[in-house]
């Protein structure tokens, strides 16, 4: 996604890097599943997108903010780990609380 296809665009900063907060239209990834949220590391991009409850768009950004801060460490990071924290931190009201903070 280009630079100039960013709607709404709202900031969080994470590991030094200002990120850009995009709520958007995200098209089905290539196997015909749906894409909830994804990340761009080369333009400090999350995506989320916007037609979803507010539980699980929230849920989705701390998932990907958790791919955010695993990919600045240069860590490697599994899917199944990322869900398990994003649901406990969106249980804990973390994910909630950083979503308000996003400006
Ligand atoms: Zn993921």
């Amino acid at each position: 996604m280009s630079k100039k296809a960013l709607p709404q665009a709202k900031t969080i900063k994470v590991g030094g890097h200002v990120y850009n907060v995009v709520e958007t239209d995200l098209p089905p990834k290539e196997d015909g599943r749906t894409l909830l949220g994804l990340h761009d590391c080369k333009n400090n991009t999350i995506f989320v997108d916007k037609d979803m409850v507010h539980s699980r768009k929230v849920e989705t950004f701390m998932h990907e903010l958790i791919h955010v801060i695993y990919t600045n460490a240069g860590a490697n990071h599994d899917e199944g780990a990322i869900d398990a924290l994003s649901n406990g931190l969106l249980q804990l009201g973390v994910a909630d609380y950083l979503w308000k903070r996003v400006k």
